[in-house]
Parts: structure tokens; C-alpha cells; sequence
């Protein structure tokens, strides 16, 4: 009979074989905002019946930065946001696995 797994290794290999599902994902955070545009006969300018408007906001080289989203492209966006928050859970428990492993591999003589 073969050894049990680690269950440390079994789900190590889970995660990095999921990572490929999440190749399309997206830095920084989804933003919606109500705003007005400006124009004095636009509907937004009461104040109330503002314009939605979508945005990722961003970390672009330690600079804070938004990029508009355009309506037909908000769920992907929303969707791939959230993949790259399922890629650093994974990273996170890998690495935290792997730093386990590198305790107990010490301790042996
Ligand atoms: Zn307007």
C-alpha cells in the first residue's frame, strides 16, 4: 500500500494546477462612482441623476492611477479583479506551505 500523501503537498499541487485559470487577471481594485459631466443641459445637472462611472484604480510603478472601464467591459473587469485576489490567497498559502516544509526540513539533522 502506498504511503498517504502529504496533505500539505496535495494541496500545493491543487493550487499551482489552478493557476493557470486565473491568467487573466487584473491589478488594482474596481471603482464605481456617480459623477456629473458638466454639461448645464445634461440630466446629471440637478445633482441627482449623476453619471456611473466604472474605473480601475491602480498602482502603476508606486504611482496611484485610474483608467475609465467602459460599460460593455465592467463584469470582465470585475471578474478578473477578483482572480488575481484568488491568485494571492493561493501565492499566500503555497508560500506559507512551503515555509512549513522549510521548518521541519531544518530541524532534521
Ligand atoms: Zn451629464
Amino acid at each position: 500500500m502506498p504511503t498517504a500523501p502529504d496533505p500539505d503537498l496535495r494541496l500545493r499541487g491543487r493550487l499551482l494546477r489552478g493557476l493557470g485559470r486565473l491568467r487573466e487577471m487584473l491589478p488594482g481594485s474596481f471603482v464605481e462612482r456617480q459623477r456629473a459631466c458638466g454639461r448645464a443641459n445634461c440630466r446629471c445637472a440637478d445633482g441627482k441623476n449623476l453619471h456611473t462611472q466604472y474605473q480601475i484604480s491602480v498602482l502603476v510603478d508606486g504611482q496611484p492611477k485610474t483608467f475609465n472601464v467602459p460599460t460593455t467591459l465592467v463584469q470582465q473587469v470585475r471578474d478578473n479583479i477578483e482572480l488575481r485576489k484568488r491568485f494571492e490567497a493561493a501565492a499566500a498559502s503555497i508560500c506559507n506551505i512551503n515555509l512549513r516544509r522549510f521548518l521541519k526540513q531544518k530541524e532534521k539533522p
